[in-house]
């Protein structure tokens, strides 16, 4: 299979160079030429399959011509070594719980396969033996997962750029206390400041002489693609409860930068019967205002008690395009959205625990609300839990008023010593500091 990019000047590349470059040389993202849908008599059976078994199958689709079967079938397995429960909240709304891997968020899949992957076409590429740079800017759950996806990974470094006091403690420990191949770099700004120091790295000229450098952000194809398999599962799961509920299936996902939604698209795709999509934003809503208007504005995020949701230019948004050829129309018919401002999640976080006795984080409260605010007669409605609601232990606590219990693996990462290096935002500071490696 071959990529182009979604900014149309560079083409014709292999998986293995989109993974390795991460960002295209033209800026623009990473997509396949073509997308294959998958037998009907996949979807006959899905129900009777194991989740690595279906998640290989889609992976084959995706990857199949450029990864060995043999590998890419241990990449799948070694990646997908959690459950993922479909949990009935209320009548026709279940939660997709997607928090029971290593750190607890649904990020989990997308860092470990794109570190089996990654660490495969290095150490077939020409110069194997040189040092990769990943570089990942966080809001909060990705540092975590792409940090404990690539630890003691040998030949790769990762460096995690996250915004100073914009993340949780909890969310902090777990990227800042590894040590080994990890380094957590703490910016005197906002998310979007991280992601545009990563993005101008990658643009220039000198440190990509004097280094190899690599993302694992959602722009990343070997990132969010694997977020796909969540959604085959979904159905799969909900098709084993009521072929009916199945047949008109609605999926909402609480959006930020847009990769896991955009995985949602292509397992769609792929031939997926989802009904419709709904994207679940907190206040920072361009993309809804995109669906209103037919423009995209996008602007400085601002700090929400979602605070993994808190992007103001969401990566992702030109794949949306691409795959719609940039019909407005199109990308509305499948994709609705609503916005919820922090006093509706914390609302929506009470009624939900009171009335159905359901533990909600701040990211799954928007799609939960999102669900009882726009699911038609008829529709059975899954919304993506993206994060373990221990995750964001203070704000929960508050809200509830009530003690949520850690769980074991947090409780492991809080016990280790935070080291980060201090950085301001400004691009200079951060390449002399690359540059000194
Ligand atoms: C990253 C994240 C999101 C947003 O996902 P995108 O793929 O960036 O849209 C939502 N919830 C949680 C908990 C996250 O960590």
């Amino acid at each position: 299979m071959k990529y182009y990019s979604t900014n149309k000047q560079i083409t014709g590349e292999t998986l293995a160079n989109a993974v390795v470059k991460g960002l295209a040389e033209d800026k623009g993202l990473f997509m396949p030429d073509s997308i294959t849908e998958i037998p009907a008599v996949f979807y006959d059976n899905i129900d009777k399959m194991s989740f690595q078994d279906m998640a290989y199958t889609a992976a084959y689709m995706l990857f199949g011509d450029d990864v060995h079967a043999n590998m890419l079938k241990l990449m799948v397995n070694d990646t997908l070594s959690f459950d993922v429960p479909l949990v009935k909240v209320e009548e026709n709304i279940f939660s997709l719980e997607l928090f029971h891997g290593p750190t607890l968020a649904f990020k989990d899949v997308g860092g470990r396969f794109m570190s089996r992957m990654l660490s495969y076409f290095i150490q077939r590429s020409d110069d194997g033996n040189r040092q990769v740079n990943v570089l990942v800017a966080t809001s909060g759950d990705t540092g975590s997962a792409v940090a404990n996806g690539f630890l003691g990974v040998e030949g790769i470094h990762v460096y995690v750029l996250y915004p100073k006091g914009k993340v949780s403690p909890i969310q902090e420990c777990q990227f800042t206390t590894l040590g080994q191949n990890i380094t957590a770099i703490e910016v005197d700004g906002t998310f979007d400041d991280c992601q545009a120091l990563v993005k101008t790295a990658f643009m220039d000229e000198e440190l990509n002489v004097k280094m190899k450098l690599t993302s694992a952000n959602s722009i990343n194809v070997a990132r969010f693609l694997p977020q796909a398999f969540y959604y085959f599962y979904a159905y799969a799961q909900l098709k084993k409860i009521s072929e009916e509920a199945a047949r008109n299936m609605v999926i909402c996902v609480p959006s930020g930068n847009f990769g896991n939604i955009t995985a949602g698209l292509f397992a769609k795709r792929m031939g997926l019967p989802v009904k419709r999509f709904i994207a679940a934003n907190n206040r920072n809503d361009i993309f809804l205002e995109y669906l209103k208007t037919g423009e995209y504005k996008p602007r400085p995020s601002v700090a929400t008690i979602a605070n993994a949701m808190d992007v103001g230019d969401p990566s992702n948004f030109a794949r949306i395009l691409d795959l719609y050829n940039h019909s407005h129309e199109a990308i509305s018919s499948e994709i609705s959205g609503i916005s919820y401002t922090d006093e509706q999640i914390a609302d929506a976080m009470r009624a939900c625990r009171k009335d159905t006795g359901y533990l909600l984080d701040p990211h799954g409260a928007c799609g939960y609300q999102a669900l009882k605010d726009m699911l038609e007669p008829g529709e059975t409605g899954i919304f993506l839990e993206t994060a373990h609601p221990a995750k964001f232990l203070d704000t929960v606590q508050d809200i509830l008023g009530e003690k949520i219990e850690i769980p074991e693996k947090l409780q492991e990462f809080m016990k280790g010593e935070k080291q980060s290096i201090a950085m301001s935002k400004n691009f200079e500071d951060f390449k002399a500091y690359l540059m000194g490696k």
